[in-house]
């Protein structure tokens, strides 16, 4: 048995496993299988962005660059590599050859994420739409076009100091909701890019993200403008185990309906607030904004 084939064999065991005896998802460290063969490591020189591959220091005050995540793990240790030397070009490897669930047979390609490999903030949607199936990067149609308006109205652009991802990573046909078994299969790939890029927030955007992540069923017009805790195996940030998370409306639901705009700017103001409190150099930055 190959370790993807094990992979997946632990993956709907342990769903069975929840939906059976609890009925529903419970948090559990799950064994991952690692098959070198299967997965060999990606070239050093990895396409710009492509890979996650745009990365600063966190805050806004630092230099960009543009060489990949890896590469600078390596230089300076500043950004801690995964468990068993995993890293955000090999989860993005790994979510290009993936074949876990059905998506894979309808997709173009996969769509990892991209962004800064030191974020304040990991923006995590949906799943990817047409525009981001067909170039392979999260976010880049009219909904993304917006987000990247937001985030830059609180100093914040996937450039500097953001990751963009999905839950999901490969489109779904005709931009149905991810089914429950495609959201577990998925999930591997976030919860380890969470466990490297170590944001000091999390910003959800939109219902079927943020009622993922906080394995709930609440509506996201209740979910959102709050701060729900993000429990981290790793205790990497400074609040004990957890990393600050914060539900919106998906920029999509803005276009659709204007009346979400404003408490849009709300949570986007909260946001703002919190990073002041956690980043010194976030905080000079968007003073008097
Ligand atoms: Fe694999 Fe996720 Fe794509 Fe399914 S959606 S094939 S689990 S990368």
């Amino acid at each position: 048995m190959t370790a993807e084939e094990k992979n997946k064999a632990a993956l709907f065991l342990d769903l069975a496993d929840d939906y059976l005896l609890d009925g529903y998802r419970r948090p559990r460290t799950r064994a991952v299988f690692e098959d070198s063969a299967a997965f060999p490591a990606p070239e050093k020189a990895a396409e710009p962005l492509a890979g996650n591959s745009r990365e600063t220091p966190r805050g806004t005050g630092g230099q960009t660059q543009t060489q990949p995540a890896v590469a600078r793990e390596e230089r300076d240790g500043e950004a801690s590599p995964g468990a068993g030397g995993d890293s955000l070009e090999k989860v993005a490897e790994e979510v290009r050859r993936c074949d876990a669930c059905r998506l894979c047979e309808t997709r173009t390609q996969g769509v990892p994420g991209e962004g800064a490999a030191s974020p304040l903030v990991l923006v995590v949607g949906e799943a990817p739409g047409a525009d981001e199936d067909a170039s392979g990067r999260p976010f880049v149609g009219k909904a993304g076009q917006l987000l990247d308006r937001m985030l830059d109205s609180i100093g914040l652009s996937r450039r500097k100091n953001c990751f963009i991802a999905n839950v999901v990573k490969c489109r779904p046909p005709q931009n149905r909701d991810p089914m429950p078994d495609e959201l577990v299969f998925c999930s591997r790939f976030l919860k380890r890019q969470i466990e490297m890029l170590k944001p000091k927030v999390i910003l959800c955007a939109g219902r079927i993200s943020a009622q993922t992540m906080l394995r709930t069923t609440t509506g996201i017009g209740k979910l959102r403008g709050r701060f729900e805790p993000y429990p981290t195996e790793d205790s990497f940030d400074e609040s004990g185990g957890s990393t600050p998370l914060l539900p919106t409306y998906h920029p999509s639901a803005l276009l659709r309906d204007g009346s979400y705009k404003r408490p849009a700017w709300e949570d986007l103001k909260t946001l703002r607030a919190k990073l002041a409190e956690l980043d010194d150099n976030y905080a000079r930055e968007t003073a008097g904004q």
